[in-house]
């Protein structure tokens, strides 16, 4: 049946554009609407730093397959829209709230009077927690290989791993990254999961230290199993969490340091309605199969972001300023005076200072910005929202690029 097409003008619909009926081929009463597909993504650009492609990881996620809301093909989806190029599937070892209401949904929706089937899937699992009392238990590998399926379409590098979750005053959280079997993690002494886990040759993350804490203070446990070397990396930041401290002291045990979302809800809700980008961990790596990805977190080539605000070592962070902001020549203005552009080429924006107590400029993603730049200054810029361990603000030294600017001119 011949379709029929007609375009309504924009101020009949109070909308922005014009949109596109189309009548139903097998029902003439029904119109479909097209629209445009505005399923855009959000691109994040972070140039090459010192030969190395720049990634964005979110090593710390959640969903209904622990205490999460969203399924995990909605993450994967979610994770591609903010930009990001790798996901870790990350549940809750052994807190998964959901567990016991789709059982009880379950053995509601099956009539009595029907023989249940064996959910033969999932005869394997040996996990201590999640065990219906007729035995059913769960395969806590399925995430990952969900997650893989959807991906796959996207791109995206999907980090198999799992959330040991003990205790938070005392023992904490730690997330085990590339790992083999998540059924064979738990243990009831924290620091065996951790073993158990490394035994897999997984990574361990400490995750959000200051959470539910009073201090940053190491408690006994983290003591013992940061100094018997168990421990690969730490978050210093988790969502909305920021810990200032940990940098220190994953320059102290030889940590990566990581950005996450810990997201339970949607990326939507806690960022992007706000406006905000998503937390991030930019590993710097060769490309993005595991085996690089790994490589790179142990080599602790990584950054974080979180609202803003960029942190992590102090010379990484000058390179990833050096390597994203290139400063153009314009005019003398008078002598000791020139006019200077800062051009943008990644998508962080960088809250700047002209040297101590000097003029304070902001230079967003993608954005230049004209200078006047005075001798009196000095030859150093001070990036007010990079965090080291050196402190807040991190120095940058503009000779290199007054050079390069001058010979360019
Ligand atoms: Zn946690
Ligand atoms: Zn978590």
């Amino acid at each position: 049946m011949k379709k029929l097409i007609f375009t309504l003008a924009a101020s009949v619909l109070a909308l922005g554009a014009s949109a596109q009926y189309y009548q139903d081929a097998a029902n003439p009463d029904i119109l479909h609407i097209e629209q445009p597909r505005t399923q855009q993504r959000a691109v994040f650009n972070v140039p090459q730093i010192n030969g190395y492609n720049v990634y964005k990881a979110d090593l710390h996620t959640h969903t209904i397959f622990s205490d999460g809301h969203t399924t995990i093909d909605y993450r994967i989806r979610e994770a591609w829209m903010d930009g990001l190029d790798i996901y870790a599937v990350t549940e809750h070892a052994e807190y998964r709230p959901h567990e016991s209401t789709f059982i009880k949904w379950l053995k509601g929706y099956v009539r009595p009077e029907v023989e249940r089937a064996k959910n033969h899937r999932l005869v394997n699992a040996t996990a201590e927690k999640g065990a219906d009392k007729d035995g059913i238990q769960v395969d806590l590998n399925l995430p990952y290989v969900k997650a893989q399926e959807v991906a796959k379409q996207f791109g995206i590098t999907v980090i198999p791993g799992i959330e040991i979750t003990r205790t938070p005053a005392t023992i904490g959280h730690y997330n085990a990254l590339f790992i083999k079997d998540a059924n064979s993690i738990f243990d009831n002494d924290p620091e065996q999961s951790i073993r158990n886990a490394r035994a897999q040759g997984a990574l361990i993350m400490h995750n959000h230290p200051g959470w539910s804490r009073t201090s940053l203070q190491m408690t006994e446990f983290e003591k013992n199993v940061y100094s018997k070397g168990l421990i690969d990396g730490i978050e210093i930041m988790n969502g909305v969490e920021f810990y200032p401290k940990a940098i220190e002291r994953a320059k102290k045990y030889d940590l990566f340091m990581s950005s996450n979302t810990d997201v339970h809800r949607t990326t939507y809700e806690v960022y992007a309605m706000n406006g905000h980008h998503r937390n991030m961990t930019l590993i710097l790596a060769k490309d993005k199969s595991l085996e690089s990805l790994r490589e790179a977190l142990e080599a602790k080539r990584t950054l974080a972001y979180s609202f803003g605000t960029v942190a992590g070592d102090e010379k990484l962070l000058q390179d990833l300023f050096n390597a994203s902001v290139k400063v153009v020549y314009s005019a003398v203005e008078k002598p000791g005076r020139i006019y200077l552009q800062f051009e943008n080429r990644s998508s962080i924006d960088f809250l700047l200072r002209l040297g101590e107590g000097g003029e304070l400029i902001r230079l967003d993603g993608g954005k230049s910005v004209s200078v006047r730049h005075k001798d009196s200054y000095g030859k150093n810029l001070i990036v007010e929202n990079m965090w080291s361990e050196k402190g807040n603000t991190v120095t940058i030294d503009l000779t290199p690029h007054l050079e390069a600017a001058m010979a360019a001119k």
